[in-house]
């Protein structure tokens, strides 16, 4: 089934206590192109890019069989950057720097073999173009949504219109506290899942995520890793190998979901392994299904 992703491609610069990265390819829809890219063949992407966006990181893309005819390429502007910084335990960072360049005035045109998409993940990136993209569509199966505190205070009415149409939203800990105006992450799941989306997805870094459904709660750790270079691109990543994983399947149930959040934490663990999309780009199907594997070895109690 196809996936369509609108969202940011990026230029990030980040540090790291382990190392830094330049002028990186980045991008919450170029992660969660990237990732869903393993499990179908029909990823389509919907954004915006300046003229420094060069064949390169197309053809990067299109090695992995993402379709890029939604993408618009300004020829007398630059594409969106970014610049973090992460502390000592990786779990926090700061942001240093947010351009938003071509997506200023960016007007989001969903192409014409793109509105019967069944998957819509809408990445981080201002809920009004999500919106914009949204209204364009015919009658998606599932839409998933994800966000960041840029957006959360910058544009918080703007988002709760979004969140109305959403079917699943994943956000991560400090946000879910951010949006609903409470501390604790339980409250702040029923807070935020009577804004619109049934389905809610609670990212919590190195400990995993929770994901919150009318049938409960379940947790799933994240993999213990002994090495983590950086861990940009993670929650996108991991948004990837969650809708990637559903539109494969082609079933939205409790199970299902459930697997697809060890996909996308599978998905995760592969991505802070090395710096930017250096290893979710060259990734084969193989060593997926082992690590989800791993991922279910790690609860398992034998009696
Ligand atoms: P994550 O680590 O999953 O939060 O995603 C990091 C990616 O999000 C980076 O590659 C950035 O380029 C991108 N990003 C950072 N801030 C924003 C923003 N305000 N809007 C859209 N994308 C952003």
């Amino acid at each position: 089934m196809s996936i369509l992703i609108v969202g940011s491609l990026a230029f990030d610069d980040i540090e790291t206590p382990f190392g830094s990265s330049l002028n990186t390819l980045g991008g919450s829809s170029t992660y969660i192109a990237l990732s869903s890219s393993y499990f179908t063949d029909k990823v389509q992407l919907v954004g915006v890019v300046g003229s420094d966006f060069e064949d390169k990181h197309f053809q990067l893309l299109h090695s992995r069989n993402i379709d890029t005819k939604g993408i618009k390429k300004v020829e007398d502007g630059k594409t969106f950057r970014w610049a973090g910084r992460y502390h000592y335990d990786m779990n926090t960072r700061d942001t240093l720097d947010t351009q938003l360049n071509v997506f200023a005035d960016f007007d989001p045109h969903v192409p014409v073999q793109y509105r019967d998409a069944e998957f819509v993940c809408l990445g981080n990136i201002d809920p009004e173009l999500q919106l914009k993209v949204l209204d364009q569509i015919n009658k998606p199966k599932l839409v998933i949504c994800d966000t960041m505190n840029f957006w959360i205070e910058g544009k918080p009415e703007e988002l709760k219109k979004t969140l109305e149409r959403v079917d699943i939203f994943i956000i991560n800990d400090s946000e879910a506290r951010i949006l609903s105006g409470d501390p604790n992450l339980v409250k702040s799941a029923r807070i935020i899942r009577n804004m619109g989306p049934k389905t809610l997805i609670i990212k919590k870094g190195e400990h995993g995520a929770l994901l919150f459904t009318d049938n409960g709660i379940f947790a799933a750790p994240a993999f213990p890793l002994e090495s983590i270079y950086d861990p940009t691109g993670a929650g996108d990543t991991f948004a990837g190998g969650f809708i990637g994983h559903l539109a494969r399947c082609g079933s939205i149930n409790d199970i299902e979901m459930r697997r697809a959040v060890l996909y996308g934490s599978a998905m995760a663990s592969f991505c802070v392994e090395k710096f930017g999309t250096e290893k979710i780009a060259a990734l084969d199907m193989l060593e997926i299904e082992d690590r989800f594997q791993s991922f279910r070895e790690l609860s398992r109690i034998d009696e």
